[in-house]
């Protein structure tokens, strides 16, 4: 057997739909996590910041409602959480809503398509979009600075788009109890990234990032790279069977 066969996720936070431009509906999601034998089930669509798949205002509101509904016909079977994909929209900003407490769960990424309403995130979408290199010590910072606003639970594929200084990222969230994901869909962090964060005491997240149902609970990728890293321990969704 081996060490990533010992484990089951039982969780998938980071799922998309229609709502943005993923594929499926929420509903196509949840039932795909049963299929899966999940325990739980996030649908966290982009914040309204990101310009071009941003849920925002009556859209956002009217997904919300479905997921309330989903978790009432669901109850019993699978648990059905209500999340978002924040936005990083400068340091230490994000496109957070007020009603944030209304949430399961929120995550906080680093988009491309979020306009640079200020000097630090015209600067980090230099680095995004044109490959102009920032200092990555910074770049955790101001992404530090807004999970602190936002108070976030989880902060999704760390190094997309920008390079950040993993092992200080780390440390900080370790401190402020914000789990760094590994994501499925492509794996953000090296090897030896995933190890300097488990060394930091950190925790991580597997997260399928999915925008088809079909994909939902698919956590290939991102067990391969915990296996390798020898890093199961330190995944907060999965159990040792
Ligand atoms: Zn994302
Ligand atoms: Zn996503």
């Amino acid at each position: 057997m081996t060490l990533m066969q010992e484990y089951r996720i039982f969780a998938d936070y980071h799922t998309h739909t229609y709502y943005s431009h993923g594929k499926g509906s929420p509903r196509d999601n949840v039932l795909s996590a049963i299929e899966r034998g999940l325990d739980l089930i996030a649908v966290s669509e982009h914040g309204p910041g990101h310009f071009t798949f941003g849920v925002r205002g009556k859209k956002l509101e009217k997904l919300n409602r479905e997921m309330e509904e989903l978790r009432r016909e669901f109850e019993g079977r699978i648990a059905v959480q209500r999340g978002l994909e924040l936005n990083v929209t400068g340091f230490g900003k994000t496109d957070c809503p007020e009603n944030r407490d209304d949430y399961d769960v929120i995550i906080l990424g680093y988009h491309k398509s979020v306009p640079p309403f200020n000097k630090h995130a015209l600067r980090i979408w230099g680095e995004s979009l044109f490959g102009i290199k920032n200092d990555p010590h910074r770049n955790a910072e101001a992404i530090l600075a807004a999970a602190e606003s936002c108070r976030a639970n989880i902060i999704s594929h760390p190094n997309l788009y920008l390079k950040v200084d993993i092992p200080y990222m780390a440390e900080c969230c370790r401190q402020m109890g914000i789990l760094l994901e590994v994501n499925s869909a492509r794996v953000t962090l090296s090897e030896e990234e995933i190890r300097a964060i488990c060394a930091a005491g950190c925790r991580l997240v597997i997260g399928s990032d999915a925008h088809t149902p079909e994909r939902v609970g698919d956590f290939s990728l991102a067990s391969e790279a915990v296996t390798k890293a020898d890093a199961w321990e330190f995944v907060s969704n999965a159990v040792r069977i």
